[in-house]
């Protein structure tokens, strides 16, 4: 394509709403615009890459064995209102009223559709396993969309579901996924690693993340170099770091503590490590109230306990319910003569003689014990890992680092089966619910994922395979005829081979034309300068920094030959 014709609005400037590498670039390379929040319209080059990333995926996906179809973005809510989760996405699903006032939801993911879909068509063993999947546009009303396509309102989601007789099946078309996945992921150029997730409410059997490290990730990975270990902060487990310190219990005693409720004043006050504190959060659980007991300078895993105590809803109680359960401000609620659950962390049922609340404004009990001065409903692993914590394991310091999540694969077992009663008919006539499985990439989400690992000060390093186009031939004048024939006579071969080519036509400076193609980041620039009427060209690769001379034809069999190997 002649560039003087294409529409790429690039920007000098960097936009202002743009806080990462990724967003800043595909505005500033004209890939795409906001709309509204959360909302983007994809211009002529991010389409091109974004289809790109669809292919890959789908190429992946299919020789698999997976089938694409497509279904309605737009869904009935009475599939949802079977499942419970017309309820369980709360404001996060765009809900909307036909003219006859029913009720209907733009799909934030398709479980329950997929579903019903087979349950009406499949009937015997014998039309088992399936997997289908779409790649469709999917509509969540996220919270705090942010960071461009990274997290928005509407993304488009390869969403997989498998259908199988028993686990076994499951398990099998699971391991089919997985290596869909990586193949798909190395394809994209993307840099990831596959972790251990959190199965939670949806109840299933076993689930991983695709998560490409990066530090704008909103996700924390937890990992071990020694053994390989690896989990997401939600689901990594903790093993107590200490064990119970050898000392004897001392005597327990109230301590007038006025205004000192944080850590870090409960610390300044006693002097002493917040190791020796144990913090006690009270939480709302649906509509129970609990007390959760962790370490002075650790957190909890809210994932953690919301598995354990199988709530739907989870938060920190307000001050006026902290108030009513301790009798005392916030800042001092502690186990000792509580009415209600107490959740302990393993790592605080491993303490001895610490500090905590004393459920009365102003007051701190020293050396408390458990056991002797209050017991635990329940003692668990209640905490989120931290950096240098020992690897469940192998015991080695465990290491974090932030990712971008940008593929799931789930064993669901019979949940939505379950719900919505699919069922097929085993080798003995008799009615098995099917066993179910579902897997989801965000596709946007890999081009912005691909960019933040691929880019310089200059702009974006495509990969050969997801770029837009595979080389730009740059005359540096186009008054001149030489110059112009041989960029010509190139942009026409290369076309030949099947290479897709853009020829950077417009009578601009030179400086500018290099500027955008290096924004644009495309693989290779073939410049035609001075030395045209000599048959010298310049052939550059964007990842280097440097180019080389070559002649005509050698720029346009290194140029096929590179393209060819890394696609
Ligand atoms: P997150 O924890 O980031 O919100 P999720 O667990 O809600 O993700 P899934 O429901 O598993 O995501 O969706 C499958 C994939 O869809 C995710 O792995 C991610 O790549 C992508 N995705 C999810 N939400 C968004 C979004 N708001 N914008 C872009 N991509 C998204
Ligand atoms: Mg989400």
């Amino acid at each position: 394509m002649r560039v003087s014709q294409m529409f790429i609005p690039t920007l000098r400037e960097v936009p202002a709403e743009a806080e990462i590498a990724s967003h800043q670039l595909m505005l500033r390379a004209g890939l795409m615009r906001k709309l509204a929040a959360g909302i983007y319209s994809y211009l002529p080059l991010g389409y091109r890459t974004l289809r790109k990333i669809e292919q890959i995926i789908r190429e992946e996906m299919d020789r698999e064995g997976a089938q694409e179809l497509l279904m309605s973005a737009l869904l009935p809510a009475e599939y949802y209102q079977q499942s419970g989760r017309w309820e369980v996405f709360g404001p996060e699903m765009f809900r909307l009223k036909d003219r006859h006032e029913r009720n209907f939801c733009l799909g934030p993911t398709h479980e329950e559709i997929f579903t019903e879909t087979v349950k009406n068509e499949v009937k015997s063993y014998r039309q088992l396993p399936l997997i289908l999947y779409q790649i469709q546009t999917k509509y969540r009303d996220e919270r705090r969309p942010r960071f461009g396509v990274m997290r928005s309102r509407e993304f488009i989601m390869k969403d997989a579901y498998s259908f199988d007789r028993d686990e076994k099946g499951l398990d099998e078309s699971y391991q089919k996924m997985y290596r869909a996945y990586c193949k798909a992921f190395d394809r994209m150029g993307l840099d990831y690693i596959v972790v251990d997730a959190d199965t939670g409410a949806m109840g299933g059997s076993g689930s991983q993340e695709f998560m490409v490290k990066s530090d704008v990730g909103e996700g924390v990975i937890a990992f071990c170099d020694a053994c390989g270990y690896a989990a997401n902060d939600e689901k990594a487990r903790c093993v107590p770091q200490e064990a119970l310190r050898d000392e004897e219990n001392k005597p327990l005693e109230k301590v007038r503590t006025p205004d000192v409720k944080t850590i870090e004043e409960l610390t300044d006050f006693f002097g002493c490590s917040p190791k020796l504190f144990a913090k006690t959060l009270i939480y709302k659980a649906d509509d129970k109230v609990v007390a959760v007991m962790v370490r002075g300078d650790r957190d909890v895993n809210e994932t953690k306990l919301q598995n354990l105590l199988g709530c739907i809803e989870l938060e920190m109680a307000d001050a006026h319910t902290v108030r009513e359960i301790t009798k005392a401000e916030v800042g001092f609620a502690g186990p000792i003569g509580l009415d209600i659950d107490i959740l302990v962390d393993l790592e605080v049922a491993n303490m001895k003689n610490f500090i905590i609340g004393a459920n009365e404004t102003g007051f701190h009990y020293k050396n408390a014990n458990i056991g002797r001065d209050f017991k635990a409903t329940m003692v668990e692993d209640l905490r989120k890992i931290v950096e240098g914590d020992a690897c469940p394991q192998c015991g080695h310091p465990i290491k974090t680092a932030q990712g971008i999540e940008v593929g799931h694969i789930f064993k669901l077992g019979t949940k939505y089966s379950k719900a919505l009663q699919c069922t097929y008919l085993d080798e003995n006539g008799k009615e098995q619910v099917m066993v179910m499985g579902c897997y989801g990439i965000g596709v946007n989400r890999c081009m912005a994922a691909v960019i933040e690992q691929n880019h310089d000060e200059n702009g974006i390093i495509w990969p050969v395979s997801v770029a837009p186009y595979h080389v730009i031939i740059v005359p540096v004048n186009t008054n001149d005829e030489v110059q112009m024939g041989i960029a010509e006579e190139i942009y026409k071969k290369l076309q030949d081979a099947g290479i897709e080519v853009m020829l950077d036509d417009r009578n601009e400076r030179p400086g500018v034309k290099f500027k955008d193609a290096d924004l644009i980041g495309i693989p290779v620039r073939i410049t035609i300068g001075k030395k045209a009427k000599d048959g010298i060209v310049e052939y550059k690769l964007r990842k280097e920094k440097e180019a080389e001379e070559k002649t005509v034809q050698e720029s346009i069999d290194s140029a096929v030959q590179y393209i060819r190997d890394n696609l």
